[in-house]
């Protein structure tokens, strides 16, 4: 069994080259909840369904979120009701795009949580309605809310930092909202100590990695078990290839590098796995008590994504 903690687009390409080389039966994933956000009225998991339709193969390639063949006629229709809406009421936004095909999801998830499922059963249910073979387990079923703290304005969520603000604001701070009182499920944490191999996929360290770390007893278990913990690193070049760890790693105080990366992961990881355009940092990323292994790491096409999961097996081995 290989256990994969997770967060989104970098995460879903790791587990589609994983699931090529290995029975996807035994593949299970830790996924970040920490994104998750109520929209319509709605519960929406973001990474938990990048990788759903990942792994189905019904994900959009060209926006790498969201279903293949989308329509967005919900949404058109929903500014009808700007000019009636109330100052104060959030009903009828569109900053966060659903489109017709993702809705049946959303809408799927929110009546099973309605009827007191637990989000563990609603995503397993999902990912049983795609065929999907590899397990897939939010981190936790209670709420837990990455919220971070912009400059110059205050606090506010993930995703009106993420969608609303295109992340393209300086962050001063992250904190993870109900951290003290969400719980790591039991699959969770059993699949984590059972497993032969954790990989810490290449997500997001601070906002994708972060709260699943945040959840009590995580770094401990990881940290007791660092000999067969892998992590792959999502900083190549000193940039991420989509998104805004690069800046929130400087901003908020990290290096924005391979290096920076093996910082944070050191404690409860034995061995990183860089790009080939970060050979040279090896021996940096050694001199912190971890292996390096490199190899190419951007998954642009599934036959280096399946490369790069042989390449992590081999080095947990
Ligand atoms: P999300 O998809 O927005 O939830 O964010 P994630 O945390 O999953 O992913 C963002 C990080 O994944 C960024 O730092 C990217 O550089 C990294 N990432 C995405 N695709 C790849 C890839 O093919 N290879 C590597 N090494 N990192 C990747
Ligand atoms: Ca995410």
């Amino acid at each position: 069994m290989i256990s994969v903690i997770c967060g989104g687009v970098g995460a879903a390409r790791f587990l589609r080259g994983l699931q090529s080389i290995v029975d996807p039966h035994d593949i299970t994933a830790v996924i970040n909840t920490g994104d998750d956000v109520v929209m319509h009225g709605l519960s929406i998991s973001p990474d938990i369904d990048t990788i759903t339709y990942t792994l189905a193969g019904a994900i959009d390639p060209q926006r790498g979120w969201g279903l293949v063949d989308e329509t967005w006629t919900a949404m058109a229709n929903l500014s009808r009701f700007a000019a009636v809406r109330p100052a104060a009421s959030r009903a009828g936004e569109t900053w966060f795009n659903l489109g017709d095909r993702d809705l049946a999801t959303h809408l799927y998830r929110t009546a099973r949580l309605a009827e007191g499922a637990s989000l563990t059963q609603v995503t397993g249910e999902i990912a049983a309605a795609w065929n999907l073979g590899v397990r897939l387990l939010p981190m936790t079923d209670e709420r837990l809310e990455t919220r971070v703290e912009v400059v110059g304005e205050g606090e506010i969520s993930f995703q009106e930092y993420f969608v609303g603000r295109r992340h393209s604001v300086a962050v001063s701070s992250v904190r993870f909202a109900g951290a003290d009182v969400a719980v790591l499920t039991g699959a969770a944490r059993r699949s984590l100590l059972d497993a032969a191999v954790v990989v810490i996929a290449p997500s997001n360290p601070l906002v994708s990695i972060g709260p699943i770390r945040s959840l009590a007893g995580v770094d401990e278990l990881l940290t007791a078990r660092r000999s067969s913990v892998v992590a792959i690193s999502p900083i190549i070049n000193g940039a991420a290839l989509k998104g805004p760890a690069d800046r929130m790693l400087t901003e908020l105080g990290y290096e924005s590098s391979a290096v920076g990366v093996a910082r944070l992961y050191a404690p409860i990881c034995s061995t990183l796995v860089i790009d080939q355009l970060d050979a040279h940092l090896a021996p940096a990323i050694e001199s912190l008590g971890m292996r390096c292994i490199v190899t190419d790491t951007i998954m642009s096409t599934p036959e280096i994504a399946a490369d790069l999961a042989r390449s992590t097996l081999a080095a947990a081995a």
